[in-house]
C-alpha cells in the first residue's frame, strides 16, 4: 500500500465545517497517512487569517502596545472550532502559555508558528492521529538555513514510529530549539519535505481551487483546468505570476520524483492538477499547457555596429546592470543589437543613471528605452520541436506591436513583450488560438 502526504491550506481548515470535510477526505483513503495543516485562513473575503493576526500581536508587543484584544480573536477562533467539533481537547492552558510567551517578547517566527501548531493539535485530536511537533522534525541550521539532510534523516526515523500523524506546516527549529518559519505560504514547503521524508507515492496539496487553470480567469473567460503539468512547465508559468503553490515546495518532491496533486477540499472528486516529472513523452504535440504574464517591465535596447565581433560587450553591459544592484529578466540579442528586459520594481528611479552608465561604459551607437511593457509566456512541452507554433502565436497577435520575442532554449516557452495596454487582449487571443472554443470543454493531455 502506498503512502500519501496531504497538506491542507488555510481555507481548508478555517472553521469546523472545513475540518469535517478534511476528516471525510482522510477517511476516504487509508493511504493518506501524514497530514500537514496550515493555520486557519479566511472564512469569507472580509475575514482575517490567523497568521496575519499573530504577526500583528508580535508587532504590537514590539511597540509596547496591548495585544490582548487581537489575541482574544485568535483564541476564540480555535476554541470555537474545538467546541463545534465536540472535542474534549482543552486548548485553554496552551493559549494562556502562548499569550504569556508573546507578551514577554517571543520572536516573530515563534509567534507566527503558533497558528499551525494549534491547528495541528486540533486536527490530530479530531482525526485521532499522532501529533508530531514540526520543531522536532523539520531542522534549520545555526544560521537559520533549512537543513535538508538532517531533516530527511530525523523525519524518516521519527515518522516511522507513527502509522498516521499530523505535522504542522510552516515551521521547524534550529539546533538550539529556536522556532523558525519558512517564508509566507510555507506550509506547502513543509508538506513537500514530509512527502520526501517518508518517501511518499503522492503529495496531495489541498486548497480551494480544483487545480491550475490554463490562463488567468480574470482575463480569459472560463479557462480549462490543466490536468497534468511537468515541474518545468510549472516553473515557467509560476515565474510569470501563476501561483497556487509556493515555488520552493517543488524542489524537495521534484528531486525524489514524487508527483504533486493539487486538489480542492470543497470538491474532492474533481481530479485537480497533477504535477509530474517530465519524462520526455509529449502526449499532444502542438498543444500548449498554459499562458501566464505580467505587466510592468522596461526594455533597454542597445545598438552598436560590429557588436557581434566585439569580445566582452555583453559582459560590460551586464556588469553595469549588476553595479546598480539590478537583476534583469531577459536579454534577447540580434547581430548588432542587444536588449535587456528589467522589471520596473527593480528600477526604482535608477533608470536615468543606469542608461547614462551604459552609454559611458558600452559606447553604443543608439540606446532606446521602452516603458510600460508586459510579458506573456506561452508554455508547453508540446511546443518543443513542433513546427508552426511560433507562426500560430504571431498570427494570433496580428495588429499588436510585439516589442520582444524570447524563446527558451528548451523550446517549451515563447515569451513576447508587448505594451501594457495590449496585455489582456493578447492573452485572450493566444488562448483562443491554441485552445479552440469547441475544445474548451475537453481536458488537455
Ligand atoms: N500560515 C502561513 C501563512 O499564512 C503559512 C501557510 O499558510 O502556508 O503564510
Amino acid at each position: 500500500m502506498g503512502i500519501k502526504v496531504a497538506k491542507f491550506g488555510g481555507s481548508s481548515l478555517s472553521a469546523a465545517e472545513q475540518f469535517r470535510k478534511v476528516r471525510a477526505i482522510i477517511a476516504a483513503d487509508p493511504t493518506r497517512k501524514y497530514v500537514i495543516p496550515s493555520a486557519p485562513g479566511k472564512r469569507d473575503k472580509d475575514d482575517f487569517k490567523v497568521t496575519d493576526l499573530l504577526y500583528k500581536c508580535h508587532d504590537l508587543v514590539q511597540q509596547q502596545l496591548p495585544f490582548a484584544e487581537i489575541f482574544g480573536l485568535i483564541s476564540e477562533r480555535y476554541l470555537t472550532i474545538c467546541q463545534q467539533l465536540g472535542l474534549t481537547l482543552d486548548l485553554k492552558p496552551e493559549l494562556t502559555a502562548i499569550e504569556a510567551k508573546i507578551a514577554s517578547g517571543a520572536s516573530a517566527d515563534y509567534t507566527a508558528s503558533r497558528g499551525e501548531y494549534l491547528n495541528g493539535r486540533i486536527l490530530a485530536a479530531y482525526l485521532d492521529f499522532a501529533f508530531v511537533d514540526a520543531a522536532a522534525v523539520i531542522c534549520f541550521d545555526e544560521q537559520g538555513k533549512f537543513d535538508a539532510e538532517k531533516t530527511q534523516e530525523i523525519l524518516g526515523r521519527e515518522l516511522a514510529r507513527y502509522p498516521q500523524a499530523v505535522i504542522p506546516g510552516f515551521y521547524g527549529a534550529t539546533p538550539d530549539g529556536r522556532v523558525q518559519t519558512f517564508s509566507r505560504g510555507g506550509s506547502d514547503i513543509s508538506g513537500a519535505i514530509v512527502a520526501r521524508g517518508v518517501n511518499a507515492d503522492l503529495y496531495e496539496n489541498w486548497t480551494d481551487v480544483s487545480g491550475f487553470l490554463m490562463a488567468d480567469p480574470r482575463i480569459v473567460n472560463n479557462p480549462k483546468t490543466i490536468n497534468t503539468i511537468s515541474y518545468r512547465e510549472l516553473r515557467e508559468l509560476a515565474y510569470m505570476g501563476a501561483t497556487v503553490l509556493h515555488e520552493e515546495a517543488i524542489y524537495p518532491v521534484r528531486e525524489a520524483r514524487i508527483p504533486i496533486n493539487i486538489k480542492n477540499t470543497n470538491d474532492p472528486d474533481a481530479p485537480g492538477t497533477l504535477i509530474v516529472k517530465d519524462n520526455g513523452n509529449i502526449k499532444s504535440p502542438g498543444s500548449i499547457t498554459g499562458i501566464a504574464g505580467r505587466k510592468g517591465f522596461t526594455i533597454i535596447a542597445i545598438e552598436k555596429t560590429l557588436m557581434h565581433s566585439e569580445t566582452g560587450y555583453a559582459r560590460k553591459l551586464l556588469s553595469v546592470i549588476e553595479d546598480h544592484g539590478i537583476s534583469f529578466e531577459h536579454m534577447p540579442s540580434g547581430i548588432d543589437t542587444i536588449s535587456v528586459v528589467i522589471a520596473d520594481s527593480q528600477l526604482n528611479n535608477k533608470l536615468d543613471e543606469l542608461v547614462a552608465d551604459i552609454r559611458r561604459v558600452c559606447q553604443p551607437d543608439a540606446i532606446e528605452v521602452f516603458h510600460d511593457i508586459a510579458l506573456i509566456a506561452t508554455v508547453g512541452l508540446g511546443m518543443a520541436y513542433t513546427p508552426g507554433i511560433a507562426a500560430k502565436l504571431f498570427t494570433a497577435l496580428t495588429g499588436i506591436n510585439v516589442r520582444m520575442i524570447d524563446q527558451g532554449s528548451s523550446e517549451i516557452n515563447i515569451i513576447v513583450g508587448i505594451e501594457n495596454k495590449d496585455f489582456e487582449e493578447a492573452m485572450r487571443r493566444i488562448y483562443a488560438a491554441f485552445v479552440p472554443a469547441e475544445e474548451n470543454s475537453v481536458t488537455n493531455n
